[in-house]
């Protein structure tokens, strides 16, 4: 946080033309390409709100309800707050910690399931005086915008095990701290935890809030997440997320009327609504 802090105030020219040019490509990326897109359903193991019940929908084919029209606004307003997280983190870190952002990874999923993915941001401790307890020399970090009320809960939530993980942040670290890619440059990521790095979107000046998230936490979620990209085709998990967090996730799933989350949450709540399986 004070990196991030003494790089917005002394924001240097060349991490920010980075910044610029890359907010530059992901917007007309988003706008003119990624809107255009209908692809064909796969597992997304990395992405928050993906359960088992998701999953036992790809594998059967079930249609989806589209993403709302609008999202690519959200989706936007993401990439320019990362880009300018990482400009502001080159521009302040201390000599001897390197920054690698947005690094191109295979997942080491199996088919039917996304096998390539980014992770946002790996740190190197290139002069281990400045950790020297420190046993892995990399970490990796994932940023995420938070609203207000998103952002208090994260600096006082418990990363020492998985909890409830609602919105798939530490399955989606999970999913990168295991990545063959990253394990292989950067050896001994998968070891060191990882960093939920959390920007509030509604109030940027109040920077970024870095919690270290445990090894354990990370494993914990790495096994559900297995869990559910091996659920069987056959066999309706029951309503996973929901019966987990009850109605608290219908928040999450989109079920609260917030759209673009789960894109199969009517099917779901209807089924669950009929099913013995429903609590
Ligand atoms: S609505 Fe929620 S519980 Fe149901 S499939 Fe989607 S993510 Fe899973």
């Amino acid at each position: 946080m004070a990196a991030w802090a003494k790089g917005i105030q002394n924001m240097q020219e060349e991490p920010l033309d980075e910044a610029l040019k890359e907010i530059d490509i992901q917007m007309r990326k988003s706008f003119l390409e990624e809107n255009q897109r209908d692809e064909t359903p796969i597992i997304r193991p990395s992405s928050g709100t993906v359960c088992a019940t998701q999953s036992y929908y790809i594998k059967n084919g079930f249609k989806r309800e589209p993403m709302p029209p609008t999202i690519m606004a959200t989706f936007v307003m993401g990439h320019f707050v990362h880009e300018i997280t990482y400009a502001a983190l080159r521009s302040g870190l201390p000599d001897g910690v390197n920054i690698d952002t947005e690094i191109s990874c295979e997942t080491g999923f199996p088919e039917g399931c996304n096998k390539m993915g980014t992770a946002d941001l790996v740190l190197t401790i290139e002069d281990e005086s400045l950790l020297p307890e420190m046993e892995v020399k990399h970490i990796l970090g994932d940023v995420k915008t938070m609203t207000g009320f998103g952002f208090r809960g994260h600096k006082s939530a418990g990363y020492d095990q998985l909890g409830s993980d609602c919105w798939g942040h530490v399955s989606q670290l999970s999913t990168y701290s295991h990545s063959p890619t990253l394990m292989e440059k950067y050896p001994g990521i998968e070891k060191a935890g990882a960093l939920l790095i959390a920007a509030n979107k509604e109030s940027p000046q109040m920077g970024i809030w870095p919690r270290h998230v445990a090894p354990r936490a990370i494993a914990e979620a790495r096994e559900r997440t297995l869990k559910n990209i091996h659920v069987s085709k056959d066999e309706h998990p029951g309503a996973d997320l929901f019966d987990k967090y009850g109605s608290e996730v219908a928040f999450y799933c989109g079920a609260s009327g917030r759209k673009g989350y789960c894109p199969y949450v009517k099917r779901c709540q209807e089924e669950r609504r009929k099913s013995d399986y429903a609590k």
